[in-house]
């Protein structure tokens, strides 16, 4: 069974005592302040009934029988109950609110913490803009429900359901004229709502399309600019700008007829007590303080109505937002951890390729994998990586070659069959100690808005400037961080825009370097350089490599030629694999590709 997103959320908050009390304070506040904001009606009807009846009235059957002693305790309820009134409202006002940040605060950090550890396969099913609306206008939703709406519903609910007992208990009668109209207020009310709801997300819709435009221009100005296109765009905005002002003017013509409207009706109950109210005091049937507190009530039991349709719309969408934010929660990962710690050394001698060490070797064994129903990227795939070499994967796009390093970071798990490491199975090993001992460098380089040197020792806790200028120097990017105009403490800008793709790669490299790790992986690291820094980024990858199990994804043959073993990939399987040598020898795909990529056979 499901339960309901109030259940859920009410789940949600009392996780936490401190919460859980703080509603039931907060609700209470609500409740108390919404008595004391009914009570001066009441006030109305004991004065009348004072200077009406004076030593008969309502006060003297208490035992207050002179007149200006009831008027004293008049006053000293007029104080107490508008005093109070005033602190419930502080108080409910102060714990609502805190609840709110308290509690959007929470959901937002639980909910990011939570998203980061699920599975790739989880982010390539969501979109973007679907997540981002869950972290940050769900959450904001239910924020503004907390802050001012629950104590709306609270207070709508105390007022018609007091003031209706009031107003029965006075006069059966004149309750009943009174609540006539009430249908019709309520039929007003949700059918405004309902004209108005598709009239304000057309709003919301054509803002949203502005605000895309703004932003895609603001960020494609160069483009406009070169292309003397500015009339255009400015003509194109100022189409998109009328259209959110005329969507907004539907709205105000229909939402400005509501409250006069709705007046009306509540006119109709109003004359109804007063005149009938009226004759029945006339009679005698009913005391005048008694009339002069309905004639009074009739306004404050009928109004709040007005409100509930948007109350009651309110209280939907923060409903259907917690239930997107509180699933989002309930999401599992599908690629658990494993709880052995996996600790690779890096053997620094430079014969490595004479002792290897096998008990850090890297298996795939049988391995099969798709994506999702359809096509299989690997049937039953082997291949033994030994410790401390480095091997290269070369092959058409879609061969394969990113999805066996994405099975190796545990990105996804394999369909059939295992890989191992040292002859243990990866899902043994803790995620984290896993992905420690590989330094991977991808070919969308990440860079954080931040300086260089962040950059560079992002993943290395209590790296300093020495070793990171170590590894820069590593990594060839040391001269032209120097020549930046702060040096290490220049800022990159948003995804390192203010660098050149080739800087932003050996930034990444340098990363690697730092990290320092058994197992490195780079994929198509050179792409996106010129030849002189393709240059530089090989000698790096040369004094890199030493000691550590090496994979390189590569288009360029030229920087995997020195590698222990180069693999050619085809539809998923191995079609090719040796030394540079030994596949120019065979004579076969790599050694086409190689003539191609030298010149020395027709494209
Ligand atoms: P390569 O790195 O050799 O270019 P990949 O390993 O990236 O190839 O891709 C292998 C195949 O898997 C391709 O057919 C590609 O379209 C498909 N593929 C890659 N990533 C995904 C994904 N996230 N979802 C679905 N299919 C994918």
């Amino acid at each position: 069974m499901t339960t309901s997103p109030l259940v859920q959320l009410w789940n949600y908050i009392s996780k936490d005592p401190v919460q859980r009390t703080r509603v039931l304070k907060a609700s209470s506040f609500s409740f108390l302040n919404k008595i004391f904001d009914i009570a001066p009606e009441g006030l109305i009807g004991l004065a009348v009934d004072v200077v009406v009846r004076k030593e008969s009235s309502f006060l003297a059957s208490l035992g207050v029988t002179d007149v200006v002693h009831q008027l004293l305790v008049l006053g000293g309820l007029t104080l107490f109950i508008w005093a109070s009134e005033s602190l419930f409202e502080y108080l409910y006002s102060i714990e609502w609110r805190n609840l709110a940040q308290t509690i959007q605060h929470r959901l937002r950090i639980e909910s990011y913490d939570h998203i980061q550890s699920l599975d790739m396969t989880f982010y390539e099913n969501q979109s973007t803009g679907g997540l981002l609306t869950i972290l940050n206008d769900d959450i904001n939703q239910l924020e503004r429900f907390l802050d001012g709406g629950v104590n709306e519903v609270i207070q709508v609910t105390t007022s018609v359901v007091v003031i209706g007992a009031i107003f029965f208990w006075l006069s059966p009668q004149v309750a009943a004229f009174a609540l006539i109209p009430m249908p019709l207020i309520l039929w007003g009310a949700f059918y405004f709502q309902k004209r108005l709801r598709p009239l304000y997300a057309d709003v919301r819709s054509s803002v949203s399309v502005l605000g895309g435009a703004l932003s895609n221009n603001v960020a494609g100005m160069a483009t406009i600019k070169s292309y003397v296109t500015e009339k255009r765009e400015s003509e194109s905005i100022a189409a998109l700008s009328s259209s959110y002002s005329e969507k907004n003017a539907a709205a105000i013509r229909t939402s400005s007829a509501f409250i006069p409207l709705i007046r009306m009706f509540i006119l109709a109950g109003f004359v109804m007590t007063l005149i009938y109210g009226g004759y029945l005091t006339t009679t005698g049937a009913l005391a005048v303080g008694s009339y002069s507190a309905l004639v009074f009530l009739t306004q404050r039991l009928l109004w709040p109505l007005t409100r509930l349709a948007q109350t009651v719309d309110l209280y939907e969408r923060a409903m259907a937002s917690a239930d997107r934010a509180l699933s989002l929660l309930r999401t599992k990962a599908t690629i658990v951890s494993g709880d052995k710690h996996l600790l690779l050394s890096i053997d620094r001698e430079e014969s490595k390729a004479t002792t290897p060490s096998s008990h850090a070797d890297i298996e795939f064994r049988n391995v099969s994998f798709s994506y999702g129903p359809g096509r299989t990227v690997l049937h039953k795939f082997n291949l033994t990586i030994r410790a401390g070499t480095s091997t290269a994967f070369v092959g058409t796009t879609g061969s394969g070659k990113t999805t066996l390093v994405k099975l190796l970071m545990r990105f996804y798990d394999p369909s059939q069959g295992s890989l191992c490491i040292g002859g243990t199975s990866i899902k043994e090993f803790s995620l984290s100690s896993l992905r420690q001992a590989i330094g991977f460098v991808s070919q969308d380089v990440f860079l954080l808005h931040g300086t260089v040197l962040e950059n560079i020792c992002y993943g290395t806790e209590g790296a300093g400037l020495d070793e990171a200028i170590a590894a820069a120097k590593i990594a060839e990017a040391h001269d032209f961080v120097l020549q930046l105009p702060q040096g290490y403490q220049t800022i990159v800008g948003e995804r390192g825009q203010k660098l050149s793709g080739g800087q932003r790669q050996r930034i990444s490299i340098a990363r690697a370097v730092l990290k320092d790790p058994a197992i490195l992986i780079l994929d198509e690291a050179t792409s996106a350089v010129d030849n002189e820094t393709e240059a530089a980024i090989q000698r790096s990858i040369q004094k890199m490599i030493v000691g550590r199990t090496t994979i390189i994804i590569a288009h360029r043959l030229s920087t995997i030629r020195a590698c222990d073993s180069i693999c050619v990939l085809e539809n998923g399987e191995i079609v090719e694999r040796g030394t540079h040598d030994e596949l120019l020898k065979l004579g076969k795909q790599y050694a086409l590709l190689w003539r191609v990529q030298t010149g020395e056979a027709p494209r």
